[in-house]
C-alpha cells in the first residue's frame, strides 16, 4: 500500500496495543512533544491487536483531537509480532520507530534514535541494561532461551535488543519483503543486516495494567524463534541416531562374546524395559520436533493473510481488504 508521497511524514511511530485503554492517552501526551522536537513531521500508528477494552474508542478520540494519530484495528488478537508487521505496512515515514504502549520504552529516547539515524545508521535499537521490570522466573527463562537461541540459531542476536528501535525506510522495506507467518522480529531485524547502533536504556515499570504476555504466549514465541531461525533441532536426531546405533553395536558384540564364553543365561528384565522405554521416548520426541516443523510449513503454505483489518481510523485511502491483497501480490512478484 503506497500513500501519496506529498503527505508522507518524516517519521512514523508504530505502537502495537492490546487492551491498553489505560495507557493510550498518557503515551500520546508524552510522545507528541518529543516528536515535535525531534522531527519536522510525524504520525503515530496505533495497531489495535483486537483489544476488548476501550482502546479503540480512545484511539478514535485521539485522532479527532490530532489527526496525526491514526489507528489500524484488527478483527481479533493476532499477536504483537503481526501487529508490528501491519504497522510497517501502513507506515509512510522515511523512518519508523517501533515501541510498546505501556511507557516501558521511554519516548524521550526517540530523539537519540533520530540523531543516530541522521548520522547514517539504518537501524538504531534500544538495548535494555537490566530486566528488573520482569519477574525472576521470566528473567531466568528469558536468559535460558537466549542461550539456547545462540547455541542453535544461525543468526546471532545483539545483547538486550528488543522491539524498541528506529528503522530506516530501506530496513522497513526489507522487513516487509519477508512474508513469513511465524514472525520472530528480533531474529528478522538481525537477519536483514544494515549498519546498526545500540543505545542502552533502562526499562521503566509498566505505566498501567499488566503484561499482555502469558506463559503460553511466551512459549509459542520462543518456539517460533528457534524453529524459524534454526534447523538444528531437526538435524540433531541424525547424530543421536548414530550414537545410539554405535552403542547398540558395541553391546551386541559384548553379548556375542559373553554368550560364547559363558553360555546362555537369563538376561535382565529391568534393563530391557528401561531401554525400550527410553528409546520410545527419544523417538517420540524426534517425531514431535518434526511435527512442529511440518505444522509451520503447513501454516506457511496455506498463504492466509497475515492479519485481517476490522477498522481503520484516520485513513482516506484503500479499503481494508486491499491491505492483504497487496501483501499477497508483493509475495508473488
Ligand atoms: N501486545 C500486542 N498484542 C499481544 C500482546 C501484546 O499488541 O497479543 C502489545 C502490548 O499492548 C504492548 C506491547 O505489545 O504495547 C508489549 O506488551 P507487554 O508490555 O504486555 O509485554 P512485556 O513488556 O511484558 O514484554
Ligand atoms: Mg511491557
Amino acid at each position: 500500500m503506497s500513500a501519496p508521497p506529498s503527505s508522507a511524514p518524516e517519521l512514523s511511530v508504530v505502537v502495537p496495543v492490546f487492551n491498553e485503554g489505560g495507557n493510550v492517552e498518557a503515551l500520546a501526551a508524552r510522545l507528541a512533544p518529543v516528536l515535535d522536537r525531534a522531527v519536522a513531521s510525524w504520525e503515530v500508528l496505533l495497531i489495535d491487536d483486537g483489544s476488548r477494552d476501550d482502546t479503540l474508542s480512545r484511539a478514535k478520540g485521539l485522532n479527532e483531537r490530532d489527526p496525526r494519530f491514526r489507528t489500524v484495528s484488527f478483527s481479533r488478537n493476532f499477536g504483537k509480532e503481526i501487529a508490528i508487521a501491519a504497522g510497517l505496512d501502513h507506515a509512510r515515514g522515511r523512518a519508523v520507530v517501533i515501541m510498546d504502549a505501556d511507557l516501558q520504552h521511554p519516548p524521550e529516547m526517540i530523539e537519540t534514535f533520530v540523531a543516530h539515524w541522521r548520522e547514517g545508521y539504518a537501524m538504531v535499537f534500544g538495548q535494555r541494561t537490566d530486566r528488573e521490570a520482569d519477574g525472576p522466573i521470566r528473567r531466568a527463562l528469558t536468559r535460558a532461551f537466549y542461550r539456547l537461541f545462540a547455541a542453535f540459531g544461525e543468526t546471532p542476536l545483539p545483547d538486550g535488543a528488543g522491539d524498541f528501535r528506529l528503522l530506516d525506510r530501506k530496513a522497513v522495506d526489507a522487513l516487509r519483503a519477508m512474508g513469513e507467518r511465524a514472525r520472530f522480529s528480533k531474529g528478522l531485524y538481525a537477519w536483514i543486516g544494515f549498519r546498526s547502533k545500540g543505545v542502552p536504556f533502562d526499562v521503566a515499570q509498566r505505566a498501567s495494567g499488566t503484561s499482555k504476555f502469558n506463559a503460553r504466549k511466551l512459549f509459542r514465541f520462543a518456539f517460533d524463534g528457534i524453529t524459524s531461525f534454526s534447523t538444528l533441532p531437526l538435524k540433531l536426531w541424525t547424530y543421536v541416531g548414530v550414537v545410539v546405533s554405535a552403542c547398540a553395536f558395541v553391546l551386541a558384540m559384548y553379548f556375542v562374546i559373553d554368550t560364547l564364553m559363558r553360555g546362555v543365561d537369563v538376561p535382565g528384565y529391568a534393563s530391557l524395559i528401561v531401554s525400550v522405554m527410553f528409546f520410545s521416548g527419544v523417538q517420540l520426541i524426534s517425531l514431535g520436533i518434526i511435527g512442529e516443523y511440518i505444522g509451520r510449513i503447513f501454516a506457511e503454505v496455506k498463504r492466509r493473510p497475515l492479519y485481517i483489518v476490522g477498522d481503520r481510523v484516520g485513513f482516506d485511502e484503500p479499503d481494508p481488504a486491499s491491505v492483504w491483497v497487496a501483501r499477497d501480490e508483493r509475495r508473488r512478484a
